[in-house]
């Protein structure tokens, strides 16, 4: 199902995918398009829906909050077909102009981010009404960015918020670049977030606090642990027991030894 709805100027679109995990759960990916400028482009296998959403509205420049397949996968659509620049990190440039051979879990929720050619992004995106400062955010991923619109106090925050409180993270996460990432995101001024998966939210700074004080307990016990000559292995199997399908399903690219590690 895909749904398309308006929220003040801003034209959201979302649409869903199965998380093939137990219990398995929907997982949402919001598209938002302001002014002609659509954030992120959600993933290819949500091609069908999502062309028809592109081919019926204006969209005159993309912005990609990093580059996994759930952001990117239309990237090339979008590039061909459009004609639209694609604005990304400079730091995956390079990364954006291969197709990643990626794992087949992640080819059967997401499917491919075929290759295409980005321009980097500067320090604001403009619109015909909006000024978007970009910030460098990295945790999730080392070139993460999101986008501060300050005027209407809104924050769009591709994969920082997200999971309030993750149990696992992808081997290629790192929690305490994280943290820093919302300490500096604190001190903006907002009050809406956009986020990609879990939508609009108007507590945002409660929630982003939330988030950075479950990072901060878990790495104090994480560091207690240590402290008392605990591997971080141990630690992890400690804090987190029991199944771990995701981690199975992924074959361990997934895992809460990841979120131990990095914290
Ligand atoms: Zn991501």
């Amino acid at each position: 199902m895909f749904e398309v709805f308006n929220y003040e100027d801003i034209i959201c679109a979302r649409g869903s995918r199965e998380m093939p995990w137990k219990p398995s759960f929907q997982m949402n990916v919001y598209y938002y398009l302001i002014d002609g400028l659509l954030i992120d482009s959600g993933p290819y296998s949500l091609a069908e829906e999502a062309i028809e959403f592109f081919n019926t509205h204006k969209i005159e420049q993309v912005f990609l909050s990093h580059i996994h397949e759930d952001h990117a996968g239309m990237a090339c659509w979008l590039q061909e077909k459009l004609q639209v620049p694609i604005y990304l990190h400079e730091g995956s440039l390079e990364e954006a102009g291969q197709e990643p051979e990626l794992a087949k879990y992640r080819l059967d929720i997401w499917g491919r981010r075929q290759a295409f050619k980005a321009e980097p992004i500067s320090d604001a995106i403009k619109t015909g009404s909006y000024v978007f400062d970009v910030i460098n955010s990295p945790g999730h991923y080392p070139y993460h960015i999101v986008l501060h619109e300050k005027n209407k106090a809104w924050l769009f925050s591709g994969d920082l918020l997200n999971n309030l409180r993750p149990k696992s993270i992808m081997f290629d996460e790192n929690m305490n670049e994280t943290i820093l990432s919302i300490r500096k995101i604190l001190d903006l001024d907002f009050t809406t977030v956009f986020c990609t998966h879990t939508g609009i939210r108007k507590n945002a700074k409660e929630l982003f606090l939330s988030k950075l004080n479950y990072l901060l307990g878990l790495q104090q016990s994480i560091q207690a642990l240590r402290n008392s000559g605990f591997s971080d292995t141990e630690i992890a199997e400690q804090l987190f027991p029991g199944p771990d399908p995701i981690g199975n399903l992924s074959g361990g690219e997934f895992s809460p030894y990841y979120l131990v590690s990095t914290l």
